[in-house]
This record gives structure tokens, C-alpha cells and sequence, in this order.
């Protein structure tokens, strides 16, 4: 996934004068964060280094994005499209990617929000500010999180049994955060069960 630096060589770089255009997506909630362009040797810092630079059209020089703000954004992976004349990047964003101070260059990028969740309650988890009630199931303990995530899956199907949709969505609501808690308190995420779905589908 990853390009090494031999293969910067096969990517057509002709096309666009030198410059890629890299779409950038944030690893975990996959919101599509920005565009900007890459040359063989911004390309090659960013393999280095591990952090997106860019090269910038307006400034005109090698641009690694979070070089005075500190929000950099750490590459987790590189694709190549189909015709290898543009590049996707997963990252996690050390904060705001857009200068605007936005998570997405891209006004409310539709993204993962369970993913985000999961982040959330794991910061939750962590953390334990007071008055939150996800800090307050935590430290009910895995017996009480359990419990919940039963009467949520029972109330669920009741919603279902009567056709009672609002109802049904709103179960289906709690269901999942407390999946999600669940899941948390035993380290794992929702994420994981969906990798069990992929690995099925697979077969
Ligand atoms: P930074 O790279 O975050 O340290 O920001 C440095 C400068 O780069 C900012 O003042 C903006 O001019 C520009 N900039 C930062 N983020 C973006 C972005 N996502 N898209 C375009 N320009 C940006
Ligand atoms: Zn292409
Ligand atoms: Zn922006
Ligand atoms: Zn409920």
C-alpha cells in the first residue's frame, strides 16, 4: 500500500508537470479532509518522515502541512488510482486540518460517525470526566454495561414487533452506544465486529 521509493518512478507524474493531486482521509472517521499536490520529492519526505508534505502551488515550495500550526497529519497509508496519476492518503490529523480550524477542508465531510464515537467513549474510558454517563456505565462495571446492552436489544426488538419506527430507530440508538460500550470495556470496537462481517463476506 505504502509506495516505496523505487516505485515513485512508476507513478505518471507527466500528466500534471511534475505535480500529484492527494486526496487526504482521515484514517478513522474517513471524512475526506483535503486535496492538495505532491512532487517526487514531497512524496519522498513524506515516506521519510511520516508526515503529509505537500508541494504548494501558492508558496511555491515544499509545504509539510502542520509546519507552523503543529496540526501534521500522520500518513497511515498511500493508495495509487487505477491510472496512477493521483494519490489517497488515510491519516490521523494531530488536530484541524483546515486552516479555518474545521476537522475537514470540506464543510461537515459526511465520515464514519460510529468510528467517531468509539473515539469518544474511548477518551471517556480514559479520561472519566465527572457527570458524564458514559463514565458513570464504566464504572458501574462490565455486569451493569452488559445488562444495559440486553434491555436495549430487548426494547429494540419490541419496537420492531409492534412496527413502531420511531421507537425502533431510538432503540436501535441506544443499542449501538452501549454496543459500543460494551465493546470499549473489553477492549474492542465496533469497528472489529465489522472486520468479523468483512472477513465473512470474504468467504
Ligand atoms: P500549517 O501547515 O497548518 O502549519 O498552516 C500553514 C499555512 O498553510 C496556513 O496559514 C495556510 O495558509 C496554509 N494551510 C494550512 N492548512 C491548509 C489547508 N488544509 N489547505 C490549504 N492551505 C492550508
Ligand atoms: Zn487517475
Ligand atoms: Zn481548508
Ligand atoms: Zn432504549
Amino acid at each position: 500500500v505504502l509506495p516505496s521509493r523505487e516505485a515513485l518512478d512508476t507513478l505518471d507524474w507527466a500528466k500534471g508537470d511534475g505535480l500529484l493531486p492527494v486526496v487526504v482521509q482521515d484514517a478513522d472517521s474517513l471524512a475526506v479532509l483535503m486535496l492538495g499536490y505532491a512532487t517526487a520529492e514531497s512524496l519522498a519526505l513524506t515516506l521519510e518522515t511520516g508526515h503529509m508534505t505537500f508541494y504548494s502551488r501558492s508558496k511555491q515550495r515544499l509545504w509539510t502541512k502542520g509546519e507552523s500550526s503543529g496540526n501534521v497529519l500522520a500518513v497511515v497509508a498511500v493508495r495509487v488510482d487505477c491510472d496512477r496519476d493521483t494519490l489517497l492518503v488515510t491519516a490521523r490529523p494531530a488536530g484541524p486540518t483546515c486552516h479555518t480550524g474545521s476537522e475537514s477542508c470540506f464543510a461537515q465531510a459526511p465520515g464514519n460517525f460510529l468510528g467517531q464515537l468509539d473515539a469518544l467513549v474511548r477518551e471517556r474510558e480514559q479520561q472519566r470526566p465527572a457527570n458524564s454517563y458514559t463514565t458513570s456505565l464504566f464504572e458501574q462495571g462490565i455486569r451493569r454495561i452488559a445488562q444495559k446492552v440486553g434491555e436495549e436489544g430487548v426494547e429494540t426488538a419490541l419496537a420492531g414487533v409492534v412496527q413502531d419506527d420511531a421507537a425502533l430507530l431510538g432503540e436501535s440508538a441506544d443499542l449501538l452506544f452501549h454496543l459500543t460500550v460494551l465493546l470499549r470495556a473489553r477492549g474492542l470496537s465496533l469497528q472489529d465486529a465489522v472486520e468479523v462481517l468483512v472477513a465473512r463476506h470474504a468467504k
